[in-house]
């Protein structure tokens, strides 16, 4: 789930990160790339453009007005094309407003506005001081102000400022003669403003003033012209006296409105450049994508401003640093999580590959893997894992070989259709007949595969089937083991198979099934065979074979074992009540013989129900399961001390029945029916059965022969001097009533017995 969802996960957590590093880091970035962006594209302003620098003479507005007269008088002879009088006059004397009157519509008035006073997004302010009507008189009144950023550097200048629900021109529209119905634009920052043309009024006044200067040009009259009166920044250039923003509005003023594009163009086309790249395996296809994206980053909001539309680069610098540290952290998980010492890459990195179509998962495991590394000094064991996989590429003829722990190596390869399977992975085993050689040091490999071909699901699942399936392989020493589908869907069962024991046990699923014994020398059902059922209410009945070994595997199989021996003893309790003596017997499982609680708990229970334990029989199996020997057989002798008959189960399969019967001093030897059934027809079979009878009563041991089916093997058993016999000829496993009805109609003491017998 987790896994099906990742992407969007990491979408959201890169979602906010953004949002975060936005408002932290963006701004601030903006701010460096705006200044570095236009210090380095810097200009020489346009000469048709002079400053007049205005000193205020004094502190009254006569004596002012009497000196920006002077001032416009001596304009006049240089004869400029338009002026600016940028004085805060807003009432002059009289010589003030004959001067004014006398330059028409070639003079305008300027009003500054507080640049903080502009709300973001309109171009309205209220309660501004305009200069008088009297004052203006034909001359066109503008208003200058700026949008200003958090650090109070100009951002965008206004086409035109509503002053109390009026519209005025700005002056850097005028200058640049453009209407007032415009928005917003760009102040072209990159004039270098120690370029613009600066005089001082005094000069003009005094006639030190070459007329030359002036001539044609557009003089800005103004007391903005020095950083006393108050300054803003300018990108590039630090702060900058406000006439001098004026001038660069003007330069950077265009009929095309500018848009402070908030939508994020270049973040976007920043990753559509970098994402498809980053996988590449090219490393200079991968740095060329990431050099072009830095790129867009970088010359996207230059390239933007020339078409009109304004986007800071400090976003996409953000997205910069969230993609590389993401980059760099997954190349790292990469290197470091996904990787083993081995450097080949390991089961998470195949966990994320997506197995095509057609394609098997495929394990191998060695056999004794820890061992050699035990014996290996730790420089060495990647060599060895390198070795390995080598094999199995030459084998497979694919480069990518994955490492797991515990000497496990996967990989992906076509389907070869079941026939060539097994060749094709004799010829895989084969490769590994000659011994590897690491630094020195020779070992002879054993090695099993798991496979799965289960391509419905995902390659994590198919990779734990195919590690479960090699597993099966190698304990039970086939060169393959598959792992079935219909397995997987009965996983959950298996796995909950705990809990659902535990409820069977209680609510009567699971119950006891008792299948008679009949002694031959007495002609009477002297015994029987408790086995355990399990009737499950949705699965129906399950074989005890199949889930006594889940029940091994579970780690449940003492508790179901100590259950079975409370319920046969008060069977055997019940049996043996009704008369004549009455043995009966109980499995006990491989897994739990050399366990060193069984002593203690089976005599726990024992003397708690304080039966003679004489008339219980302990069958056991010897199996390769059985870990510890000794343990196990100083178990089941301390088990005979107690009283308990102890029966060799199943005698002539195990792995060493012969070496249980020696070390043994087993009651019983129980033939298996394997040569039981086929006695009859099987001269060998026969000749097995009677040999071991005898070798059984040599050793002092009581003989019963398992399922006998028909009269003829019964008859033949009986010739032969077998004990005791069992199997569906004498009675199926039947419910405990059954048992007892079955043993009160032959006769307690053998009154009744088999016709042919
Ligand atoms: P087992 O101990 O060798 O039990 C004899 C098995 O042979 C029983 O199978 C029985 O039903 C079957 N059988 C008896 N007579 C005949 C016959 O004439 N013909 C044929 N074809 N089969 C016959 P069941 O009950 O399916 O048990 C299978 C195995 O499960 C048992 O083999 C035993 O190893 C194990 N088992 C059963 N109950 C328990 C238990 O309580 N604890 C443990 N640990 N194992 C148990
Ligand atoms: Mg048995
Ligand atoms: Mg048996």
């Amino acid at each position: 789930m987790m896994q099906k969802h990742r992407n969007l996960y990491v979408a959201v957590f890169a979602l906010f990160t953004y949002a975060f590093a936005w408002w932290i880091f963006a701004a601030p970035v903006d701010q460096v790339y705006w200044n570095a962006r236009y210090f380095l594209s810097e200009r020489q302003a346009d000469k048709s453009v002079v400053v007049v620098r205005l000193d205020q003479v004094s502190d009254e507005a006569d004596g002012n007005s009497n000196y920006y007269a002077e001032v416009l008088k001596s304009l006049h002879k240089t004869a400029p094309a338009h002026v600016y009088l940028d004085a805060g006059i807003k009432r002059g004397n009289s010589a003030l407003i004959t001067e004014i009157r006398s330059w028409g519509n070639r003079l305008s008035l300027v009003a500054r506005v507080n640049p903080t006073s502009i709300a973001h997004g309109t171009s309205s302010v209220s309660a501004l001081d305009l200069p008088d009507r009297a004052l203006a008189g034909t001359a066109e009144v503008l208003v200058s102000g700026f949008r200003v950023n958090f650090w109070k550097y100009v951002t965008l200048a206004p086409c035109s400022i509503e002053v109390d629900g009026q519209a005025y021109r700005s002056l850097a529209a005028s200058m640049a003669g453009i209407g007032c119905n415009r928005g917003d634009f760009r102040p072209d920052f990159s004039i270098d403003p120690v370029s613009v043309q600066v005089i001082d009024s005094g000069a003009l006044v005094d006639g030190s003033a070459k007329a030359s200067m002036l001539a044609g040009r557009t003089v800005l009259l103004s007391t903005s012209a020095t950083s006393a009166t108050g300054t803003l920044g300018y990108f590039g250039h630090r702060q900058q006296p406000l006439v001098m923003l004026d001038i660069a509005a003007a330069a950077g003023a265009s009929p095309r409105p500018f848009v402070d594009w908030r939508f994020e163009i270049v973040v976007i086309l920043f990753i559509f450049t970098v994402w498809p790249v980053r996988r590449m395996n090219n490393r200079w296809v991968r740095w060329s994508g990431y050099g072009v994206g830095v790129g867009i980053a970088l010359l996207g909001p230059v390239a933007f401003e020339h078409y009109g539309l304004l986007v800071g680069a400090g976003s996409t610098c953000v997205v910069m640093v969230v993609f590389g540290c993401w980059r760099t952290w997954s190349r790292w998980r990469e290197r470091v999580i996904e990787t083993g010492n081995s450097g080949l890459p390991n089961f998470i990195a195949l966990g994320k590959q997506k197995v095509p179509t057609g394609f098997n998962l495929v394990v191998a495991v060695i056999g004794r893997y820890e061992e050699f590394l035990a014996t290996l000094p730790t420089d060495l064991h990647g060599e060895c894992a390198r070795q390995i996989a080598r094999r199995f590429s030459v084998g497979c003829r694919t480069g990518e070989i994955y490492h797991g722990e515990g000497g496990h190596f996967a990989w992906l390869e076509q389907d070869h259709g079941a026939d060539e399977q097994l060749e094709h992975f004799e010829g895989l085993k084969a490769l590994f007949s000659a011994p590897l050689l690491v630094g020195g040091h020779m070992f002879d490999t054993n090695v099993h595969f798991g496979i799965d071909r289960n391509g419905q699901f995902d390659t994590l699942t198919r990779l734990n089937t195919a590690l479960a399936s090699a597993s099966e392989a190698l304990k039970s020493g086939r060169t393959i083991e598959q792992f079935e589908a219909n397995r997987l869907a009965n996983a959950p069962w298996e796995l909950s198979l705990l809990a659902r024991i535990d409820e069977g046990m209680r609510n009567g699923d699971i119950w006891l099934a008792y299948q008679p014994q009949w002694e031959f020398a007495e002609s009477r059902i002297s015994g029987a065979e408790a086995l355990i059922r399990w009737n499950d209410p949705v699965r129906g009945p399950i074989r005890p074979d199949e889930f006594i070994l889940q029940a091994e595997r579970a780690g449940r199989i003492d508790a179901l074992t100590y259950w079975v021996l409370e319920q046969a003893i008060s069977s055997a309790e019940a049996m043996n009540a009704l008369g004549s003596r009455f043995q009966m017997s109980v499995n006990l499982s491989a897994q739990l013989v050399d366990k060193p609680s069984l002593v203690s708990a089976t005599s726990e229970i024992v003397l708690r129900r304080g039966i003679d334990c004489r008339l219980l029989t302990i069958e056991v199996t010897e199996t390769a399961s059985v870990y510890n020997r000794p343990a196990a057989i100083k178990n089941l002798l301390a088990l005979k001390a107690m009283g308990f008959r102890l029966s060799i189960d199943d005698f002539g399969t195990g792995e060493a029945s012969l070496c249980y019967l020696a070390d043994l001093p087993s009651d019983e030897l129980k033939l298996d029916r394997r040569f039981v059934s086929r006695m009859t027809t099987s001269d060998r079979d026969c000749k097995i059965v009677h040999s071991t009878i005898n070798l059984a009563h040599a050793l002092g041991q009581q003989v019963v022969a398992e399922g006998i089916e028909d009269i003829t093997t019964f008859d033949m058993l009986r010739r032969l001097g077998c004990d005791l016999a069992q199997g569906y000829y004498i009675g199926r496993p039947e419910t405990f009533e059954q048992l007892r009805a079955r043993y009160l109609s032959f006769g307690r003491d053998g009154v009744k017995s088999f016709t042919s017998c």
